[in-house]
């Protein structure tokens, strides 16, 4: 038995944090302490991807009573019930809470509904005041909304409140052209919201594949969404029948809502790190080496608080190698090479590697794609295009880089991503039968490449 009170204590009930203390006690014996000031589960599950793509869901459903119609069915839509939804949502939310405490408490992890701060490279004080003493301590505080400096942004919500609106707007403005905004962009239109959506840049989704990006903002805006390019907040005011917004091409509009999706930070404010000597970047992000250790050795970060990728599964792969390397002696880098995501726009997006432009910037490339009507919401007289794309390296045949924007693209990218992260070549690819009729056959049947170089 040490002389600390844990073997270890991580700050933040996130799915990082969660993942690693209920390892490192169920699996090693560890004694694990962790504290969260807000609620289980963190981002991902209370705020985030969970609740989200409850939303993507709920948004769907009137393009495809519209498409059953097509098909000779005889329904309507009716009106969409925020109660309703959001009633069941809370439940639903409290009950995945509910699971993550269970699972903490089921694992022997002592668990402080207290903030956090830390005090020495082995200690932690509660906002009890109660300090804890631990051998390693874990930061997994991950992120927070953004909002830029601009007058009347403290009108504007974040991706953080849209879930608890008291009721659904007649209309929102979304600013931004990442992920957040663009995925609620989507989930507001396809709820019935006048949704326009403001990006400074010119396209949204910047850094990801140029023509996806072009064939998904094509269809949101065809869905109807009102996308503004090249256009920013300037000034918003509160006015009498909602927030008063000029935007910086001069036109002045009035809406229930403001939406800002313009980034996320690391939670690492006030949290004593750089006073003991843990290394904080221009972002606030903690500092890290390969095996997510920081310039005290005796604690480690992971997930959003470090800024590396941020999504939920890399948090969770950051977790479970940081127990593999203190706590079962085996030290483990994280692999941040080929990550497969998915963008639930509308239409979706899923996408592992390079984009076909940072290939091209690496090495000569063919690019093998496809865009094409979908056969279920072509039948229904829909203008809904798909793309398939693949990126492959002249040199050694290797796919690179796969796009799809297709419904349920984030499925079929989980599949394809194993053989790209297997190194799979296009003629493996080819090598493989098609499986007819799917949308997804285009990715094994695309002969000649459309573009080289
Ligand atoms: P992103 O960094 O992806 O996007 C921020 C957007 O806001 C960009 O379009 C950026 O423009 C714009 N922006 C930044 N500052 C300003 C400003 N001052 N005024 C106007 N626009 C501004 O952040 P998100 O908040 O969308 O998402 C954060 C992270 O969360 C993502 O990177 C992702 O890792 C994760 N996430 C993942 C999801 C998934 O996997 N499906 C879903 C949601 C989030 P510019 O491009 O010009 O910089």
């Amino acid at each position: 038995m040490s002389d600390f009170d844990f073997d270890l204590f991580v700050i933040g009930g996130g799915s990082g944090g969660v993942r690693a203390a209920r390892v490192a006690a169920g699996e090693t014996g560890a004694k694990v302490g962790l504290a969260e000031e807000d609620r289980y589960g963190g981002t991902c599950v209370i705020r985030g991807c969970v609740p989200k793509k409850l939303m993507v869901f709920a948004s769907g459903y009137p393009e495809k009573v519209a498409e059953a119609q097509a098909y000779g069915w005889d329904m309507t839509s009716g009106d969409f019930n925020w109660d309703h939804f959001h009633g069941k949502l809370a439940a639903e939310l409290d009950r995945l809470e509910g699971i993550y405490r269970k699972l903490l408490a089921g694992s022997g992890v002592e668990t402080f509904d207290a903030r956090a701060k830390v005090v020495d490279a082995h200690t932690v004080e509660l906002s009890t005041g109660e300090r804890k003493t631990a051998k390693h301590i874990l930061l997994a505080m991950g992120g927070r909304p953004t909002m830029p400096d601009i007058p009347g942004a403290e009108l504007a919500i974040s991706s953080n409140e849209i879930f608890h609106l008291p009721k659904l707007p007649k209309n929102i403005l979304i600013v931004g052209g990442g992920y957040i905004a663009s995925e609620f962009a989507g989930v507001m239109n396809g709820l019935g919201v006048k949704t326009t959506q403001f990006y400074r840049g010119a396209q949204i989704l910047r850094g990801f594949d140029d023509e996806a990006r072009g064939l998904i903002a094509e269809e949101m805006i065809q869905k109807g969404v009102d996308l503004h390019l090249g256009t920013n907040v300037l000034e918003m005011k509160k006015v009498d029948d909602g927030i008063w917004v000029k935007a910086t091409n001069g036109s002045e509009h009035v809406f229930d809502h403001v939406m800002f999706a313009t980034g996320r930070k690391p939670n690492t404010d006030d949290m004593g790190l750089e006073e003991v000597g843990v290394k904080l970047g221009r972002k606030g992000e903690v500092l890290v080496d390969e095996y997510s250790q920081t310039a005290v050795p005796s604690i480690y970060a992971i997930g959003d608080a470090t800024d590396r990728v941020n999504l939920t599964p890399v948090a969770i792969r950051e977790g479970m190698a940081f127990v593999e390397t203190v706590f079962k002696g085996n030290p483990t880098p994280v692999d941040h090479e080929l990550i497969p995501s998915a963008v639930f726009t509308q239409p979706e997006y899923g996408t592992i590697g390079l984009s076909e432009e940072a290939a091209r910037e690496q090495e000569p490339i063919e690019v093998y794609a496809t865009s094409f009507k979908p056969m279920q919401s072509s039948f229904a007289g829909c203008s809904d295009r798909v793309l398939m794309k693949l990126i492959v390296s002249q040199a050694n045949r290797k796919v690179l880089g796969v796009h799809i924007v297709a419904p349920a693209a984030g499925e079929m990218i989980q599949l394809a991503g194993i053989a790209v992260k297997m190194g799979a070549t296009k003629e493996d690819f080819d090598r493989v039968v098609a499986v007819h009729p799917v949308m997804a056959e285009e990715l094994v049947t695309m002969r000649n490449p459309t573009r080289t170089g």
